[in-house]
């Protein structure tokens, strides 16, 4: 076994098995962590001390980089749409930014991006990578090169990736043919498994980086393509698919397949562990207990669902099965999970009229709850050893900031709920380490404002 390199020591720190006093944490310079040892007597004479309270760093699984240049720019209603604005325009809105994105462009607002999940507390990404074409849909002289640009810039910010290149290939169900506007991400299974294997020879797996696959929807891939899609790939890499967002795509999914688009996955697919249903937020009662027993990951991405007026996904009966969830920042309308896991026990609280919904027998508290489910579940979604303060698995955790208010004379049992529901000023998340880097000391992310001032120019040219 490889000897430790760097270590740390926290008064306290939260294990699997809960918060733990007096921990010490080993990494080797590869960025893994070594061991993790409760209850030691006296901090070891040379080893830095932890400014506070240690958490796992969460994985966002959920991720469409450039659109995070469009955050607060379509909330208003356009003229023509009436009281009909919904996913569909704010699409169309969508597409216009993704015709206009450049290498360059796409480079800086994925970095700054990054930079903004590190300070946020999430350590890992998964890039669900659409855009892959010229403006004009041919190709790059470098095929891979916008998911090459995607990929630096999470290296540059020292976040860990899942690089997810989709499979876009028809514009609706019953492979109708893709629209002019999506030009730039449209593939056959065959050029787009060509393409990640440009991108897979031009940026090698490592510690911080692994690849999967996105089919993008059922409505954009058929089966005979998803099917050579999964073919083309390894069969432990992660798979993750857009399933359920909108009531319009399920209608459509019926009258065309005669199922619903869970079951209908469900039914044809070996859907297990290594799947991620990003927005399976349109399922019936059979589904919820399905999906929950497939094993695969429920990919909730609520501030942006609450954004497009997607809708409420069953996450108390889905729990109780339990069916396992994952948070993402998706369209970065906000990139905080603490919002993400707030929204999800407040839609419930506010269809149901009552408190503490996802609470269960096991555990009362609800942030504990969906703290640990989106560990576990974001974890699994990454396909990466990541999400758990213990030996084996990536050196990415959260110091708190003990002084915040939201935590401050409050017991350690009740941090993670200060944590995850109070809303009171500056983050208290104070500093991120990913990989076992230091890459936000104090609130501050080591590049930060090169890059805040190169997306500026992304924004400022794409908006011209
Ligand atoms: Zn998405």
């Amino acid at each position: 076994m490889t000897q430790p390199d760097q270590s740390l020591f926290a008064d306290h720190a939260y294990l699997p098995d809960g918060w733990r006093r007096n921990v010490l944490l080993e990494w080797d310079a590869n960025g893994t962590l070594r061991a993790v040892t409760p209850d030691v007597k006296d901090a070891p004479a040379g080893v830095p001390k932890a400014a506070g309270p240690i958490l796992p760093g969460m994985p966002n699984l959920h991720s469409h980089a450039f659109q995070r240049a469009m955050a607060g720019l379509t909330e208003y209603r356009a003229a023509g749409i009436g009281a009909t604005d919904n996913f569909w325009s704010w699409r169309d809105l969508m597409y216009r930014f993704a015709a206009r994105i450049t290498p360059d462009g796409l480079a800086s607002v994925a970095q700054w991006l990054y930079i903004e999940m590190l300070k946020a507390g999430y350590t890992s990404v998964c890039e669900f990578h659409y855009v892959h074409h010229t403006p004009e849909g041919g190709r790059y002289a470098n095929q891979a090169e916008l998911a090459q640009r995607v990929v630096d810039a999470a290296s540059a910010s020292g976040i860990g990736m899942t690089m997810l290149p989709v499979l876009y290939q028809y514009s609706g169900f019953g492979a109708r043919a893709p629209r002019e506007d999506q030009r730039r991400f449209i593939n056959t299974p065959e050029s787009l498994l060509d393409l990640l294997g440009a991108l897979r020879a031009a940026r090698p797996d490592n510690a911080a980086l692994r690849y999967g696959v996105a089919p993008h929807s059922l409505r954009a891939v058929s089966e005979p393509s998803l099917r050579a899609l999964l073919g083309g790939i390894g069969s432990d890499a992660p798979v993750h698919i857009h399933i359920a967002e909108q009531t319009a795509e399920v209608d459509a999914c019926m009258e065309t397949e005669g199922a619903r688009p869970v079951q209908w996955l469900l039914d044809r697919f070996d859907v297990d562990g290594r799947w991620c249903l990003v927005h399976a937020t349109h399922v019936d009662a059979n589904e919820t207990l399905a999906l929950a027993k497939s094993g695969a990951v429920a990919g909730l991405c609520l501030t942006t669902e609450a954004n497009l007026g997607d809708g409420i996904f069953p996450a108390q009966d889905y729990l109780d099965a339990q069916g396992r969830i994952g948070v993402g920042s998706d369209s970065h309308i906000g990139v905080d999970w603490r919002a993400e896991l707030r929204l999800l026990e407040y839609g419930q609280r506010l269809t149901r009229r009552q408190r503490n919904v996802l609470a269960s027998a096991r555990a009362p508290h609800v942030a504990d709850r969906l703290f640990d489910a989106a560990l576990e579940g974001g974890a699994r979604a990454t396909g990466r050893a990541v999400g758990a303060l213990q030996a084996g698995h990536r050196a990415d955790w959260l110091v708190l900031d003990p002084d915040h208010a939201s935590i401050a004379e409050h017991a350690p049992g009740a941090w993670l709920s200060g944590v995850v529901f109070c809303e009171h000023g500056e983050t208290p998340i104070r500093d991120v380490y990913a990989g076992g880097d230091k890459v936000v000391d104090n609130r501050r992310h080591r590049d930060e404002e090169g890059a805040y001032a190169r997306y500026r120019v992304a924004l400022a040219d794409l908006l011209k």
